[in-house]
């Protein structure tokens, strides 16, 4: 089992767990796979060491997103209070806006050990039933990606969720037989960038679901000067603003650019990080004064240019910028989005006119009205 515990020794991060007993020769099989696993397991663990020391640890320190702190801490203390298991809960919003942060809050706050693992490591049956198997009352069984679980790793969740019992097939033929393993009472938290694309019989068996939208400007200042502070960087409230303006409303945006900010500050000795520093060091980075990076700005200049403003299918536009759908789907558009620069239609994607404006094109004269080609 791969396993890392943090600093409260409550954490573990799990690929896929080595079961005990019946499901041992089961996951035997996938010994191999199990061990590129247990690799990715490390990158992944070395990267969140990295970034470890910058996420909240308890709600009170988790900035912004009031309304779903305010409901899953009340779940979170009544499940305490009545010495129960937290309902499975399901957080959606695009990456980098604090799923996983407020999962390792929940499971730090309910006293429970958080096994962490994704939707594309939990391959075969065999993992999901070896991981749950381990599973100890009250644990914390964190998917990430859950959007991508295979269908018949699914069908297991369904009875472990709801009745916390998987059966399973062992051997073949005349010799194939039917194991009923009853589970621990566990939580299950799902999380992920497309909650369109989870089945419906999924979605249902989460007791609490939430959606985290993107960041004020206000809130990513609040998470800019805490994460300054425990990086000791000297930064004033004008730099903590600069940055948090141009995070596209995403804390782990926000960290990202205050580290490239210090390394600037360090290597022009500016001293304290004010908003000239920080604007001079991410305009070098191509970070514009909203927030759009080159992808972003490369988007709409094709949207704008190449399509005319379009309607564009998403297709069309990731093989002419030569970019991963999913990436542009999950990343690019939804700030885009968000800040009215594109809209989504039936016959594709369009080019506001505040999104013309921005790249410095007229907006385009023959559009519908009401789609936002022209107003
Ligand atoms: P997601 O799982 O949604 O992709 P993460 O939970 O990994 O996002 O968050 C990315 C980083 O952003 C974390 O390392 C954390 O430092 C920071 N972060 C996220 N949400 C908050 C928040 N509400 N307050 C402060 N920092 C946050």
């Amino acid at each position: 089992m791969a396993s890392g515990p943090d600093e409260d020794g409550r954490e573990r991060i799990v690929q896929a767990s080595i079961p005990a007993n019946d499901v041992e020769k089961i996951a035997g099989e996938q010994a191999l796979e199990q061990r590129a696993m247990k690799l990715a397991d490390q990158a992944k663990q070395a990267d969140e060491s990295f970034s470890k020391d910058l996420r909240p640890r308890r709600f009170q320190d988790y900035v912004g997103q009031r309304a779903v702190v305010d409901s899953i801490s009340i779940a979170v203390m009544a499940a305490k209070k009545r010495g129960d298991v937290l309902d499975h809960a399901l957080f959606h919003g695009p990456p980098g806006l604090g799923k996983t942060t407020i999962s390792q809050i929940i499971a730090r706050e309910l006293d429970s050990q958080l096994i962490h693992t994704s939707g594309p490591a939990l391959e075969r049956p065999a993992d999901v039933v070896g991981l749950l198997s381990n599973l100890k009352r009250g644990d914390v069984l964190f998917i990430d990606e859950i959007h991508r679980l295979s269908h018949a790793v699914e069908e297991y969740l369904y009875s472990a969720m709801e009745d916390f019992r998987v059966d399973f097939m062992t051997g073949a033929g005349a010799f194939a037989k039917s194991i009923n393993l009853p589970l621990q009472p566990f939580t299950l938290i799902g999380s992920t960038t497309r909650a369109g694309m989870l089945s419906a019989p999924l979605r249902e068996r989460f007791g609490l679901a939430y959606h985290l939208d993107f960041y004020s400007t206000e809130e990513l200042a609040q998470v800019v000067t805490r994460s300054a502070g425990i990086l000791e960087i000297d930064i004033d409230e004008t730099g903590a603003h600069e940055i948090a303006r141009r995070s596209r409303g995403t804390p782990r945006i926000s960290n990202r650019l205050l580290r490239r900010v210090r390394d600037f500050a360090e290597v022009r000795n500016s001293g304290t990080v004010t908003d000239k520093v920080a604007s001079d060091a991410l305009e070098i980075e191509g970070v514009d004064k909203l927030g759009l990076d080159r992808l972003d700005r490369l988007y709409l200049l094709t949207l704008s240019k190449n399509y005319q403003g379009g309607p564009a299918g998403i297709q069309a536009l990731a093989a002419t910028i030569n970019e991963d759908q999913q990436t542009l789907e999950d990343v690019v558009e939804p700030f885009l989005l968000k800040i009215g620069f594109i809209v989504r239609t039936p016959q594709g994607r369009r080019t506001t006119p505040d999104g013309f404006g921005h790249i410095g094109l007229p907006p385009r004269l023959d559009g519908p009205a009401g789609q936002g080609t022209l107003l």
